[in-house]
């Protein structure tokens, strides 16, 4: 279950105690950089997210915090159409510390050029080619989401 999904219930989201729980420090921007996730059903862009936070933090901050996310399961890298760095919330079951394990798809929005985690749509298993090793399997899928699907 992802965190937007718990904060949709109306559940109180402890993100001081989900930083606690991951190892990481509890500072005011990590604590505002967990919540602008958490709050977000897309994935967040970079250079949107040290848009968001505009002067009060610098870029060296925000990249360290976004590499020790990931590196704690929090959040994982998505494909980007322009192949721009682009983050989204991990499921909080599934990822942990250098473990992250995605069972689900990439959804690629031609209009917006945002990029959605599908929970619904697990990529295919493949069978193993002969002479290579397949760790896992992804899938992107394109078009028009949602929201400019219905403005179109
Ligand atoms: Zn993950
Ligand atoms: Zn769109
Ligand atoms: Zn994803």
């Amino acid at each position: 279950m992802r965190f937007w999904m718990l904060n949709n219930m109306r559940e109180k989201i402890q993100y001081e105690v989900i930083l606690t729980s991951k190892g990481l420090s509890k500072t005011k921007f990590r604590i505002d950089l967990l919540r602008l996730f958490c709050n977000s059903k897309k994935s967040l862009l970079v250079d949107d997210i040290i848009v968001f936070f505009g002067n009060m933090i610098n870029k060296v901050t925000v990249y360290r915090a976004l590499e020790d996310f990931e590196n704690k399961g929090l959040i994982h890298k998505v494909p980007d159409k322009k192949n721009r760095k682009r983050f989204s919330l991990c499921d909080f079951d599934e990822c942990s510390q250098n473990s992250h394990i995605h069972n689900h798809s990439h959804f690629i929005c031609d209009i917006c050029n945002t990029t959605f985690c599908i929970d619904d749509i697990i990529p295919p298993t493949i069978s193993n080619i002969k002479g290579y090793h397949i760790k896992q399997s992804s899938l992107i899928l394109e078009g028009y989401c949602e929201e400019c699907n219905s403005t179109n």
